[in-house]
């Protein structure tokens, strides 16, 4: 089981804390959109009614969006529903799925559960080494995952090198892009994945509400993919897996695109600067296309429990196979100067 220890709530009850900053598990700092927050609120009053046919309307909104076909989308409860889904429905004992070492460790966990291997790949220089990874693949693969910008490195895939991979990936092999994070990544140089679906339909693209959208809580993911995968995936899927509540949430913060480019400038704004920051104190942080940044240390353990009493909470990343990081989120500024005042403090 992860092990996530005592709640922050719990924490800062037995600290004496005044106020706590939560920068470990990289939600928005900006909040949701306030009309999605409304439209859950109206949705409220309907909760007695199951959410009627398979989130029709957020599917169909979505597809508009990113001109596909409604079934090309499933919904999940997040985006790890899915991960989790991926692997039910494409693996076997026996069978095995290739990721990354230093990655989301719910791969490894979606993998193992269906009593299937996962092959974990070094990274090269902290980021996805395609390559290796395509090497690595062997009669038994059937799924490979990568997060991309990648958790908790920060690490993209460049387009060049996504292109050399997919067209040296077998068309039995599903790929899975899990793109939680690509909203705050360069679009310049984002090798966006749905740019890549109508050549490989072997490609399913995951998203989420949890991360830019700022409805972690809400509990909504998406994958995009052929129909086929879709109609798969569907099989395995229990019926009614998201709220309606979430489903009403995530359709408003989808309209709400002004929302979304001002937390993309805040984040881009506080990532910069909580990196010169913290390389200017002698810390070496990882670029980061995320909304948050990996610290890479001698001393994780010390400086994570110094920073905790201040009431900040971070990531340490030893269960994402980084044992000498400590991951940041990126926060408000008076979030990111308090958390600097932590590091400064003898
Ligand atoms: C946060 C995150 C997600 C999103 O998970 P949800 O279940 O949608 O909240 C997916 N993948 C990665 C790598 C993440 O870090």
């Amino acid at each position: 089981p992860q092990k996530t220890g005592k709640s922050e709530t719990e924490m800062a009850r037995e600290l004496g804390l005044q106020r706590i900053i939560r920068m470990a598990s990289n939600e928005n700092a900006w909040g949701p959109s306030p009309l999605a927050v409304k439209a859950i609120q109206n949705a409220a009053a309907e909760t007695h009614l199951y959410p009627a046919g398979n989130g029709a309307k957020l599917r169909k909104s979505l597809a508009t969006r990113f001109n596909v076909s409604p079934d090309e989308i499933i919904l999940g409860n997040g985006s790890t529903e899915l991960i989790d889904l991926i692997a039910r429905t494409y693996l076997s004992p026996e069978q095995n799925a290739i990721t990354a070492d230093q990655t989301f460790p719910l791969y490894w966990l979606a993998v193992t559960s269906v009593n299937a291997n996962c092959i974990q790949v070094p990274t090269r220089n902290h980021a996805f080494d395609l390559p290796r990874m395509r090497d690595s693949i062997d009669s038994n693969t059937r799924l490979l995952y990568i997060a991309n910008p990648n958790n908790p490195t920060g690490s993209m895939v460049s387009r060049p090198d996504l292109e050399a991979f997919l067209t040296n990936v077998p068309g039995n092999v599903v790929v899975v892009l899990d793109e939680a994070y690509m909203d705050f990544a360069d679009p310049n140089e984002f090798p966006n994945g749905l740019n890549y679906l109508k050549r490989y339909p072997n490609i399913i693209v995951l998203r989420t509400f949890s991360k830019v959208y700022g409805l972690a809580g809400m509990r909504l993911g998406y994958a995009i993919a052929c129909p086929e995968i879709i109609t798969n995936l569907n099989r395995v899927r229990m019926p009614y897996n998201t709220s309606l509540m979430a489903e009403a949430g995530a359709l408003a913060a989808l309209e709400d695109q002004a929302h979304v480019q001002k937390c993309i400038e805040f984040n881009r704004q506080e990532r910069e600067f909580l990196t010169r920051e913290l390389e200017s104190r002698g810390i070496r942080v990882l670029p980061s296309a995320g909304n948050f940044l990996l610290m890479l240390l001698s001393n994780v353990d010390e400086l994570h429990k110094r920073i905790l009493t201040t009431g900040v909470f971070l990531r340490p990343t030893a269960w994402f196979g980084v044992p000498n990081g400590l991951r940041i989120t990126v926060g408000k500024h008076d979030e990111n100067m308090a958390f600097l005042d932590a590091v400064d403090r003898p």
